[in-house]
């Protein structure tokens, strides 16, 4: 069973939720998991000037521009929000996420913190949510092992995560990711939407 859209019979009201939360705490794994529960969720895609890891799809897991491109988007006010992160600019292009509320689907945004502040005061009804690890240890161990970054910017991204965990309390709500399929419906919950009972064949 999944998320149901607003509509007749609705469980589901639309709004924006931002997910936040420090590098390597499982954000991607967890709005992955939200996403399969609930399809029509709008989800959506930043821009960003750091390169594609291997793995990454363009205009899926991001639009990969220049600092040129970036530079003009953020002239013309395409940018719901944007913040430069570990030396590279991330944003938020407000025009498919206006569309999609515009026609009722609930969207979710998964940004860093400077980004998030910057949500909370150009729309104040927003849903934040901070996403932290069980404990600093394990956010510590994830890095390594997911072995993405070489050490500098590890170091880089673990000072960071501090300061982003000190920014829980600007949150309207914590959820711990102990666990990927528990995180997501914790967070489905607190978006205002209701699944049914866990469906038994859904790959981990
Ligand atoms: P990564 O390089 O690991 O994909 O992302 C680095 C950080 O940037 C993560 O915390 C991620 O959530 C955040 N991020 C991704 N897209 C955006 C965005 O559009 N705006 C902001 N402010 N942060 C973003």
């Amino acid at each position: 069973m999944t998320v149901r859209e607003p509509g007749p019979g609705a469980v589901v009201r639309p709004r924006l939720t931002v997910v936040s939360g420090p590098s390597g705490v499982g954000k991607s794994s967890v709005v992955a998991e939200v996403v399969w529960f609930w399809p029509q969720l709008f989800v959506s895609v930043s821009m960003t000037t750091r390169a594609p890891r291997g793995g990454e799809r363009p205009d899926e897991h991001y639009h990969y521009v220049d600092r040129a491109i970036f530079a003009r988007m953020i002239e013309r006010g395409e940018f719901l929000e944007y913040a430069e992160y570990a030396g590279n600019f991330y944003g938020t292009p407000v025009a498919p996420l206006r569309a999609a509320l515009a026609i009722g689907r609930s969207t979710l945004l998964e940004i860093e913190v400077q980004g998030a502040r910057q949500v909370r005061a150009a729309m104040p009804e927003a849903l934040l949510v901070m996403l932290v690890p069980p404990s600093w240890e394990v956010l510590d161990g994830r890095l390594s092992d997911r072995g993405t970054e070489d050490p500098a910017e590890r170091e880089c991204r673990l000072r960071v995560a501090r300061a982003e965990l000190d920014a829980v309390g600007e949150f309207d709500a914590t959820v711990v990711n102990d666990d990927v399929r528990r995180a997501a419906l914790e967070l489905i919950n607190l978006m205002g939407g209701t699944v049914g009972r866990t469906p038994p064949t859904r790959p981990r």
